[in-house]
C-alpha cells in the first residue's frame, strides 16, 4: 500500500475493570491499519475482542471498561486525544457504524426521516434539501415508496428494512470509514446477501472504507480484502483475505477454516474447534490458544509469542510458524 493508511491503530489495549480480583482483558496489544476505500474484516469466535475494538474506535466503551493504552490515528490525528465534545462531531462524520440489532441504533420513537436529517449537519437550515437528501439515501439501500416511508417509525419496518434504514442513517454524513458489527447476522440468508452487496455497492460509490466485524468466513469472503483473525482480545493472524483463506500460517485459522462446511469439502466430516475460549479474566502467560491447539508444546504454555511478519503484510503470532500445514482451501470454496 503505497498511501498512507486512513486508520492506524497501534499497541489498543482495553480492559474492564471489575474489581481488583477481576480483569477482563478484553482487548490486548492490538494493532492494524485501514486504508482509503477498502474493507478490513475482524473474524473470530464470540467473546474474542473484536467487537469491543470496533468500539473502542469509536471511544463508545463504558466503564468499568477502559481504553488503557494504545493509539488511534486517523488521518494522522489521535482521536484518543479528542476532547468529548470534539468526539461526539468525530463520531458519524468521519465514522460511523452500524449495529446486529438495528433497534439498538434507531430510536423507536422517532420517524425514519428525523433520524437521518438529525445527522445531516452539512445541510443544516436547509429542511427541503435535507428531506430530499434522506429520500434519496432510502432509495439507495433500497427501500421501496421512500417518499412514503420516510414518514414511518421503525416498528412499521421489516428487519432488514430497520438494517436498511440503520445504514442509511449511518451514511447521512458521508463517513470515511464505516464500522460494521455483525451487520447481517441477526437476517435471514436472502437479506443477508442483500445488506452484503449493499454495503459492498455503498462502499465503492461512496469511496469509503468498512471496518467488518463478524464471526461468518462466507461473509468475510465475500467482503473484505484484508481480515485479522482474533482470540483471546489478540490478533492471531492477519493478512490479504485470498492468502489467509488459501495459505493460512497460524494454527487456529485452520481450525476455524476447518470447522465450516463448503464446497470443497461437501460430504466430508467436519472438524469442530474443540473445547471453549478462555476466560478473559484468568488468562495463563502462555499462547491463549494452547488448551486448544493440536500443534502445541511446553514453551506455548509459558511464553506468549509475540506476532510476527512472515512476508509484507502478512502476520502471525505462533511458536512454531515453520509447521504450517499445506492447507489447500480456496476462496471461492466460501463464496456462497
Ligand atoms: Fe499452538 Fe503453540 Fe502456536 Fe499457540 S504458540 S498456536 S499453542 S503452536
Amino acid at each position: 500500500m503505497s498511501n498512507p493508511p486512513l486508520l492506524e491503530v497501534k499497541n489498543l489495549y482495553m480492559h474492564y475493570h471489575i474489581s481488583d480480583q477481576e480483569i477482563v482483558k478484553a482487548v490486548s496489544d492490538v494493532s492494524f491499519s485501514v486504508y482509503e476505500g477498502e474493507t478490513f474484516g475482524f473474524v473470530g469466535e464470540s467473546g474474542c475482542g473484536k467487537s469491543a475494538t470496533c468500539r473502542s474506535l469509536l471511544r463508545l466503551i463504558k466503564p468499568p471498561g477502559e481504553i488503557l493504552s494504545g493509539e488511534i490515528l486517523y488521518k494522522g490525528q489521535d482521536i484518543l486525544k479528542l476532547s468529548p465534545r470534539a468526539m461526539q462531531q468525530f463520531r458519524g462524520r468521519q465514522m460511523s457504524m452500524i449495529f446486529q440489532e438495528p433497534m439498538t441504533a434507531l430510536n423507536p420513537v422517532m420517524k425514519i426521516r428525523d433520524q437521518i436529517t438529525d445527522a445531516l449537519y452539512f445541510l443544516k437550515n436547509r429542511k427541503t434539501e435535507a428531506n430530499e437528501y434522506a429520500v434519496d439515501l432510502l432509495r439507495r439501500v433500497g427501500i421501496p415508496l421512500p417518499e412514503e416511508r420516510i414518514k414511518e417509525y421503525p416498528h412499521q419496518f421489516s428487519g432488514g428494512m430497520q438494517q436498511r434504514a440503520m445504514i442509511a442513517s449511518a451514511l447521512g454524513p458521508k463517513p470515511g470509514l464505516l464500522l460494521a458489527d455483525e451487520p447481517t447476522t441477526a437476517l435471514d440468508v436472502t437479506i443477508q446477501d442483500q445488506i452484503i452487496k449493499l454495503i459492498n455497492n455503498l462502499r465503492d460509490e461512496l469511496k469509503m472504507s468498512v471496518i467488518l466485524v463478524t464471526h461468518d468466513l462466507g461473509v468475510v469472503a465475500q467482503m473484505c480484502d484484508r481480515l485479522a483473525v482474533m482470540y483471546a482480545g489478540r490478533i492471531m493472524e492477519m493478512t490479504d483475505t485470498v492468502t489467509l483463506f488459501s495459505k493460512p500460517r497460524h494454527p487456529y485459522t485452520y481450525a476455524l477454516l476447518g470447522s465450516i462446511p463448503t464446497r470443497a469439502n461437501r460430504g466430508k466430516k467436519l472438524e469442530p474447534i474443540t473445547g471453549a475460549p478462555p476466560n478473559l479474566a484468568n488468562l495463563d502467560p502462555g499462547c491463549p490458544f494452547k488448551p486448544r491447539c493440536r500443534y502445541a508444546e511446553s514453551v506455548c504454555g509459558e511464553e506468549l509469542p509475540e506476532i510476527r511478519e512472515l512476508k509484507p503484510g502478512h502476520w502471525s503470532r505462533c511458536h512454531f510458524l515453520d509447521k504450517a500445514e499445506s492447507f489447500q482451501g480456496v476462496i471461492e470454496d466460501y463464496q456462497q
